[in-house]
């Protein structure tokens, strides 16, 4: 039972494993190799694009630094030819070199200012800020304090309400004597704009934040959050405590956020301030464009398995199964016999075209072998229908003659005749003269019958032994008489010798039957009444013709007597 079940599961197994099947297996083998290197590649090349953006990030936020850094260099410059103006000379002369030289090409320097000992700007590139007190400002004392060049944390300005930094650098610093601190309003929009010019990549977000943590510069999809703590920023809260916590000058952190976006945090410190400035990078957001071309890849790599299986498939329809069913097809077509199916060589691959020219081949020596058989099958039949000895009709031939014949006289409601001719004594002729002459003296009746029925559109044949019959279509009882009379004569004036029969020479009894073929009759019938006819021939002594159910009796004078 459980063969059965193992044979079966094979043939199963084997009907899936058919050609098509075993192609698309071999093609899918081939690629697999192919496929798992590129999905190697595929994955390498992530990573390696992973590092790269990291890396670029990295450089990025020390870039952007570095921008910063010149922004907030170009104002310490600018501060310190200012107080250089204010040392060198009175206070109106300064002013006046300082309102002609405040450069057009750094647009962050809102204004430039000389503030007195007590706070009282006493003359600014900008009107209306004469006159205004900054004693109060930390940055203003601090300045006057450290004697050295100071940047102020976050604020809003006193004159527009805009957001700005006050830097202040004090004449001091350059000659001890001078009291005076030149002040500038630095406009953080810039600040901004410059943070928009470096970063505008997606999932990377840059932030300048003060030593409080306010945040003073951000790209321009994120200006909300400027003057706004970092605390405020929920993502962003962890790594301000870790970044203004460390006193590293630089460095970068994971983070995960919480809504479990992994992000990754770079900052620096603006180097002459107490800013910093903050780039995050969204891992997911970055990685999604290398990801969506890792998918691309992918996609493509599915493509070209689904072509190659295809490819495999049309491959093995069109070069294996096709020619094969076109073969198979012809070979069905010669097993009906149709012999003229031959191969459309153009169908069919080259490498099919041995067997195509085999099988067409094959065709014309079975269809000319047919032709052969066909012919020696009738030969055959011929052959089986007539005796060798007399060259009539044998037994066989005779009777589907006597059929067809029969046939024909009841279609045409003519008379049919037959005479039934025997051998006289033949038994004592072979004793005579042995077997051979016998042979020969039917051979000789034969010839002598043959001619008889040319003459009289008559058909002999030798129904056996030394018996011979001759039909006679459309043949009356009279006519086929004198025809068997014919025959007697013929064979008597044939003269061979036949020592111990009473006449000396060969002879033949002969029998006549005639009738109108009908439904109540057969041919037997005939063969049965001619029989009989001989039979009384021979009873009459021989060499006699007798006529079924007559009493006319031919004699050997040819004379009819009565009976
Ligand atoms: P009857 O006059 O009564 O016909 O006498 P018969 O001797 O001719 O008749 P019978 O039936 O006694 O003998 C027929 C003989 O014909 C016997 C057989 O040896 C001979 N014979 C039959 N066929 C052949 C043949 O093909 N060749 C030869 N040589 N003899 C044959
Ligand atoms: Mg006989
Ligand atoms: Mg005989």
């Amino acid at each position: 039972m459980s063969g059965v079940t193992f044979n079966r599961n094979r043939a199963k197994l084997k009907k899936l494993l058919g050609i098509r099947a075993r192609l698309a297996l071999l093609a899918l083998l081939l690629v697999a190799p192919l496929m798992l290197e590129r999905v190697r590649s595929l994955d390498d090349t992530r990573s390696k694009q992973i590092a790269a953006a990291s890396e670029e990030f990295v450089n990025i936020t020390q870039h952007s630094a570095d921008t910063q850094r010149e922004v907030i260099s170009s104002v310490e410059t600018m501060l310190k030819s200012a107080a250089y103006i204010r040392a060198s000379g009175g206070i109106a002369r300064s002013c006046e070199i300082l309102r002609a030289s405040l450069p057009t090409n750094l647009p962050w320097i809102r204004s430039i200012m000389i503030v007195a000992k007590d706070g009282l700007v006493q003359c600014s590139t900008l009107n209306m800020q004469v006159g205004l007190n900054l004693g109060d400002r930390d940055y203003f004392r601090k300045a006057q304090e450290t004697r050295d060049f100071v940047f102020s944390d976050y604020l809003f300005g006193k004159t527009n309400g805009r957001p700005m930094m006050m830097a202040a650098y004090p004449v001091a610093a350059i000659n001890p004597e001078e009291d005076a601190v030149v002040v500038a309003g630095i406009n953080i929009d810039w600040l901004s704009k410059i943070m928009t010019n470096l970063g505008g990549r997606p999932g990377i977000s840059s932030l300048l934040v003060d030593s409080a943590g306010i945040v003073i510069a951000a790209p321009a999809d994120q200006t909300s959050m400027i003057g706004r703590p970092l605390d405020n920023v929920p993502l962003l809260a962890a790594i301000a405590d870790k970044a203004l916590g460390s006193n590293a000058p630089s460095g970068s952190l994971s983070f995960a956020g919480t809504d479990g976006s992994k992000r990754m945090i770079s900052f620096a410190r603006i180097s002459g301030t107490q800013s910093r400035l903050i780039v995050s990078i969204d891992e997911a957001k970055v990685t999604a464009a290398i990801n969506r071309d890792i998918r691309t890849a992918y996609l493509q790599l599915g493509f070209v398995c689904l072509f190659v299986l295809l490819g495999a498939l049309i491959g093995a329809e069109k070069l294996i199964i096709n020619p094969i069913e076109v073969m198979t097809g012809m070979a069905r077509r010669f097993g009906e016999g149709d012999w003229s199916a031959r191969v459309a060589r153009n169908k069919l691959p080259s490498e099919f075209m041995p067997l195509a020219r085999a099988f067409n081949a094959m065709a014309a020596q079975l269809s000319q072998r047919e032709r052969e058989l066909i012919a020696t099958n009738d030969r055959l039949t011929v052959m089986a229908s007539i005796d060798m000895l007399s060259g009539l009709a044998n037994r066989r031939g005779f009777q589907s003659r006597l059929d067809f014949e029969w046939m024909k006289a009841q279609q045409y409601n003519s008379e049919l005749s037959l005479l039934m001719i025997d051998v006289d004594h033949f038994k004592l002729y072979n004793d005579s003269y042995g077997h051979p002459e016998g042979d020969a003296c039917l051979t000789r009746l034969g010839e002598a019958l043959a001619g008889i029925s040319a003459d009289t559109m008559g058909f002999a044949g030798r129904y056996g032994g030394e018996e011979f019959c001759l039909l006679l279509p459309n043949t009356d009882s009279l006519k086929a008489l004198a025809i068997g009379e014919t025959v007697r004569a013929a064979v008597q004036s044939l003269g061979i010798p036949h020592v111990t029969s009473s006449h000396k020479t060969v002879t033949v009894s002969v029998g006549v039957a005639a009738t109108l073929p009908n439904d109540t009759q057969r041919p037997g019938d005939l063969i049965e009444a001619a029989d009989a006819a001989l039979y009384a021939a021979k009873h009459r002594g021989r060499n006699t013709v007798v006529e079924h159910g007559f009493t006319r009796l031919i004699d050997e004078a040819g004379m009819a007597l009565a009976g």
